[in-house]
């Protein structure tokens, strides 16, 4: 009993009550012993930042309570879609992250292009048909020796790049030169 206790207890304190995805918090204990791992052993981890397109006008026009509703099925339809080694964790109101260990740029490239259109081709549950949820994605590899918040700031500014495009789409940093 005391056993369970505590299990109830780390759960609590490591993930997000709204989503069942990890907090803010989790993530970046989680995160920086991701980045270290990576750099100890030169494997490589993937980190994606997800942030929901016009998210205010679904609470607007729906409701807060829909809005609450599309922020769990969103998690749920990513989990879908991932490893269950891959870390999912909201980390702002409706922005969220996706680390994947021991994955390419290409791999998680092509795992987050699929995350992307299953939700834009996703019925919500609570939204009425025609309308659609989409989401913008930032996806970013570690530089050797990097920090989580350098590495965090990169695929934030990728999410902003994928804003200004248009939405509902991933964008990477353009690719290094070879040689
Ligand atoms: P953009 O495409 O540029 O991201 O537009 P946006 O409307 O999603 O951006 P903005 O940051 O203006 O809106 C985010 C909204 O998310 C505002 C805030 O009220 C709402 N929000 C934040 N947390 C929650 C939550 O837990 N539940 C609900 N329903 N809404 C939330
Ligand atoms: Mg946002
Ligand atoms: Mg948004």
């Amino acid at each position: 009993a005391q056993k369970e206790q505590e299990l109830r207890l780390q759960k609590l304190a490591t993930t997000d009550e709204l989503t069942g995805a990890f907090n803010r918090r989790h993530f970046f204990e989680l995160g920086a012993r991701e980045l270290a791992r990576t750099a100890r052993y030169g494997t490589s981890s993937c980190l994606a930042m997800f942030d929901v397109d016009l998210f205010k006008s679904i609470n607007d026009d729906l409701g807060h309570g829909v809005g609450d509703s599309v922020l769990r099925e969103l998690v749920q339809a990513i989990r879908e879609q991932v490893r269950t080694t891959d870390v999912i964790a909201r980390i702002g109101g409706e922005e969220f992250v996706l680390l994947m260990p021991e994955t390419s740029i290409e791999a998680a490239a092509t795992t987050v292009e699929r995350i992307r259109s299953a939700i834009a081709e996703r019925r919500f549950q609570d939204v009425p048909a025609p309308r659609r949820v989409t989401v913008s994605v930032g996806l970013v590899a570690p530089l050797p020796n990097e920090t989580l918040g350098d590495f965090l700031k990169r695929a934030d500014s990728c999410l902003y790049n994928a804003k200004e495009m248009g939405r509902n789409r991933v964008s990477l940093e353009p690719r290094a030169p070879h040689g």
